[in-house]
């Protein structure tokens, strides 16, 4: 769990929906969730009702390790938003999770000169409100 600086503006916090309550509520303590399909044994993320390869309803989740490597990433110089306006520059990575699958993301607690492809990287967790946290990485 990370904590936001005070002097900070807080992330926008995602519009949940019954189908994404519980992901982002495992988010909020500190869980990143995959969807696990019982059929067919694929894993995907984010979780899903049905299965986005057999479309069998038959999915459950599990806990992802957290871990992953960075496979791609880019630095924003502008934002409008004021919560990002103040984190500038930030990079936004595009993380392969050891369980195989890809998430967007921000990396955080990094200097934007050492950030390099392929560098493993550990999940991180903000609570942005009661129901929901924002998912980030950070070097390992
Ligand atoms: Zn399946």
């Amino acid at each position: 769990m990370t904590e936001r600086k005070p002097e900070m503006a807080q992330r926008p916090a995602p519009r949940v929906t019954p189908q994404t309550a519980a992901y982002w509520k495992a988010a909020h303590i500190g869980e990143l969730l995959l969807g696990a399909c019982a059929e067919c044994g694929k894993l995907c993320h984010p979780p899903q009702s049905v299965c986005p390869f057999c479309w069998s309803s038959n999915v459950a989740t599990r806990s992802a390790s957290g871990r992953g490597r960075l496979n791609a990433f880019t630095l924003v110089y502008q934002s409008a938003v004021p919560a990002f306006r103040e984190r500038l520059p930030y990079a936004i990575a595009y993380v392969e999770l050891d369980e195989g699958l890809y998430m967007l993301s921000n990396l955080i607690n990094c200097d934007p000169d050492k950030i390099t492809v392929g560098m493993a990287l550990k999940a991180v967790f903000e609570p942005l409100n009661e129901e929901a946290g924002a998912i980030l990485f950070e070097p390992a």
